[in-house]
């Protein structure tokens, strides 16, 4: 049997990259957060490198062809036995067609998509509540760490953490990846899973939706 693979979608605030570090930690999955890969091409000097430092410090998308490729090459780093965890894509309509085409390239068998959900009065009060590394962007609740556990890098409060840009974000989950989920699950790939439950249930959930193959 083919090692799982798992698409973890969720608004911002839903805990779904805890969750994905948590399934990574358990089960010693190969995390890759588009967030991620994309500071790493944020790093490099050359034109995409800088293209998207330019567009991650404004604040915008990146394209749909530069993220899917990014994502894409980082895949096929993955050995085939390791399970795989992506996090944050796809996340639009364009996204997803574009991952549904060099998914079959990638010989990894079947994903499954797990869709966290919490009310938006709860992902706008975890949001509010929360501080970022300023270093490498781990998440933390406020007032639990000094400095990131990770990095040592200093922990601030995001500029836009506020409820009225918090809402503003989430409009785009509605009305960029909620159609994407819809198309998900015409597709037969998705869960959904109650993420306004503690963390470990939430993790148990997922765990028991993936069944066998984890
Ligand atoms: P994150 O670490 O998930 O907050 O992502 C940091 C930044 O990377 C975002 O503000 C976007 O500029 C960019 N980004 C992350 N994921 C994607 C994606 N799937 N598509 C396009 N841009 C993305």
């Amino acid at each position: 049997m083919n090692a799982p693979n798992l698409i973890i979608v969720g608004p911002q605030g839903s805990g779904k990259t805890t969750q994905a570090e948590l399934l990574s930690k358990t089960f010693g999955f190969v995390l890759l957060g588009a967030g991620d890969v994309l500071r790493e091409i944020a790093e490099e000097d050359t034109e995409s490198g800088r293209e998207v430092r330019q567009t991650i410090t404004e604040g915008r998308l990146v394209e749909p062809e530069l993220i899917s490729k990014a994502l894409k090459e980082k895949v096929a780093t993955v050995s085939k036995d390791r399970g795989l965890i992506l996090d944050g894509y796809p996340r639009s309509l364009s996204q997803y067609e574009l991952f549904k085409r060099f998914w079959p390239e990638t010989g990894r068998g079947n994903y499954h998509v797990m869709v966290i959900e919490v009310p938006e009065e709860e992902a706008i009060r975890r949001l509010t509540g929360r501080v970022t590394c300023e270093n490498c962007g781990a998440v933390y609740t406020e007032g639990t760490l000094e400095k990131c556990a990770k990095c040592g890098g200093r922990l601030i409060k995001r500029p836009d953490d506020t409820p009225a840009a918090i809402r503003t974000r989430l409009q785009s989950f509605y009305s960029e990846t909620v159609p994407m989920i819809q198309d998900m699950e015409a597709d037969g790939k998705v869960s959904r899973i109650d993420g306004s439950l503690p963390v470990d249930d939430v993790h148990r959930k997922i765990v028991a939706a993936v069944g066998g193959g984890l």
